[in-house]
């Protein structure tokens, strides 16, 4: 059997398995032991297999991505492109989000009962959220603390954007000094690449079985009545993430990439299970790296620029989320929120969504600074955190397939790329074997 149809499996029989445990037993001392001895850590493992080297991936893959731009006009047109195609496609997402959320009106129709009992069962765990992230003083030193003190430190802590900045300065750095000197540098960036790749092949035979004990966890345990009593709110959400999907991304994949949209959601399906069930940009990030190369044909230096920036910067579907949850709260409360008020949620939409952490849960920290920033009580987010674990996988898999078509535009809008090219791609995502020569695809620069 093929790797991704067993991922598939893993998937199908994992939610099957804890949908219908949860609604035989779903108190039952024994699923709370099995999902602390069995599935629970099966799924840390595989998550944590992914996070360990999402660091030294993102160093290498951005370093030679820059470095393989070759000169600072080249990463100053690519990287202004990519810039130009997150935020255009991050506002459309928000814009989705936004006509449906003003259409349905989910908020309307809530119980005060229902906002009451909500509201007393997550309001800590709401603060408690916040207080963590200290998010609070979400402003000028977001982007002050871009640039990281200590890369080391940034790279401890998993600080994303502290991480790109030095990889991305490093790259350029080893462009402009002289090409003898840099190649000995590209050679162990190459090797460390690689053999970080091939530790995603590893994990990815895991897969299957990390697959089903994420989804066996959250489905297992997931309170499906608190599903029944927000129905509307969640529709709307997944409806807009569909419509994103559907309509929205189709349509620059085919208008700016030329690539038929059917082609793409196929050959991108182990992106797409690995999003929904880690629910993390970051953790996915391994797995988007070498889909885009292997099955997509994305020159490395163009997918090794745009997927590492877009799992910390591009977030459509988080965007769209944070919008449509905005609103809904203010409709809940009877709070009317002027057009001019909504672009400013849009406006705000985007940036938190630049600012999210690309990891479980990521923007609820920046949401609820985000909603009061509007006249919003941030603590209405107590209402939906419940139901919070189903929209994150959801929205996660729209950040990153939102990446992945980044890297069509952009490799094609370079001449780098084109549709065509997919058919050469292998259909086994994730081989024992090399697949082919490994081609030395970083040519060190030219200057
Ligand atoms: N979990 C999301 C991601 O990693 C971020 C979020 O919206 O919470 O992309």
């Amino acid at each position: 059997m093929k790797l991704h149809t067993k991922i598939l499996l893993g998937l199908a029989l994992g939610a099957i398995a804890g949908v219908t445990v949860n609604m035989t037993a779903g108190d039952a001392s024994w699923v709370a032991a099995v999902n602390r001895y069995v599935t629970g850590p099966v799924g840390q493992i595989f998550l944590r297999l992914l996070f360990m080297v999402v660091i030294p991936l993102v160093f290498a893959t951005l370093s030679l991505g820059v470095a393989g731009l070759g000169d600072l006009k080249n990463l100053g047109r690519v990287g202004g492109k990519t810039l130009a195609y997150f935020l255009i496609s991050t506002c459309l997402a928000a814009a989705v989000g936004l006509v449906l959320v003003n259409t349905v009106r989910p908020g309307e129709g809530l119980p005060p009962e229902t906002v009451q009992e909500l509201q007393s069962l997550y309001a800590g765990q709401a603060e408690e959220r916040l207080a963590a992230s200290g998010a609070e003083d979400f402003g000028i030193e977001t982007f002050v603390n871009i640039v990281p003190r200590n890369p080391v430190a940034s790279a401890a802590s998993m600080d994303m954007l502290g991480v790109i900045f030095f990889a991305i300065v490093f790259g350029i750095a080893l462009a402009m000094i002289p090409a003898a000197r840099a190649a000995p540098m590209l050679r162990v960036l190459e090797a460390l690449a690689e053999a970080v790749t091939k530790i995603i092949d590893l994990a990815m035979r895991l897969a299957p079985y990390g697959v089903f004990a994420l989804i066996f966890v959250v489905t297992s345990t997931f309170g499906w009545g608190l599903l029944r009593q927000l129905a509307l709110y969640v529709a709307v959400v997944l409806a807009g993430l569909l419509i994103h999907a559907a309509v929205t991304l189709s349509l620059l994949l085919r208008g700016l990439a030329g690539l038929s949209p059917i082609r793409f959601w196929s050959k991108i399906r182990d992106v797409v299970i690995t999003a929904f069930s880690t629910s993390s940009s970051n953790a996915t990030l391994p797995t988007t790296l070498v889909v885009a190369e292997r099955a997509l044909r994305i020159p490395p230096r163009i997918g090794g620029f745009v997927l590492p920036l877009g799992a910390t910067m591009n977030m459509n579907g988080t965007a769209l989320f944070e919008g449509v949850t905005v609103l809904f709260i203010a409709q809940v409360f009877g709070i009317d929120l002027p057009i001019a008020k909504q672009a400013i949620v849009v406006v705000l939409s985007v940036l938190t969504a630049v600012g999210a952490a690309g990891v479980p849960g990521g923007s609820i920290p920046l949401l609820m600074v985000m909603a009061t920033s509007v006249g919003v009580p941030g603590e209405g987010i107590a209402l939906i955190l419940g139901v919070d674990r189903i929209l994150d996988m959801s929205r996660t898999v729209l950040n990153v397939s939102g990446d992945l078509t980044a890297a069509c535009v952009v490799a094609r809008s370079e001449g780098e790329w084109s549709a065509a090219d997919v058919d050469a791609a292998d259909e086994e995502v994730f081989a024992e074997e090399p697949l082919d020569e490994a081609p030395a695809v970083y040519e060190p620069p030219r200057l």
